[in-house]
């Protein structure tokens, strides 16, 4: 039985318990982006729970905070195997995929908001 503050957090896409680890994130001083292609690739949806892009596991200059994160292994395989193959799209194909996750996600907000029952 679990007996940490939370209860074990399952991944909701691969229905596998979330693991934690330690490392380092960014300072309070620091404000940075994750690169574009990134941005393009990442969806909350496919990977919920990867490991997130100022998370590191050595400590340094830029990420000299220490945090424990809760991620899913399996998220980050995909995530990795996925992301490797994206960058070697052609520009092109990396918009017009960046574009249609877009869309899909504001036809979700739509249809979210017509369903209309906003949390009790
Ligand atoms: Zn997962």
């Amino acid at each position: 039985m679990p007996r940490s503050d939370q209860a074990a957090e399952v991944c909701k896409v691969h229905q596998q318990d979330l693991q934690s680890k330690e490392g380092f994130t960014f300072g309070s001083n620091v404000s940075a982006d994750p690169l574009w292609d990134y941005v393009r690739f990442m969806d909350e949806e496919r990977f919920p729970n990867v490991t997130p892009w100022d998370f590191s596991p050595r400590q340094s200059d830029l990420h000299p905070t220490l945090i424990t994160i809760h991620y899913c292994p399996q998220c980050d395989a995909e995530f990795d195997a996925g992301f490797e193959k994206f960058r070697q799209l052609p520009e092109e194909d990396k918009e017009a995929a960046f574009d249609a996750r877009l869309r899909r996600q504001i036809q979700k907000d739509k249809e979210a908001e017509q369903d209309g029952d906003g949390d009790a």
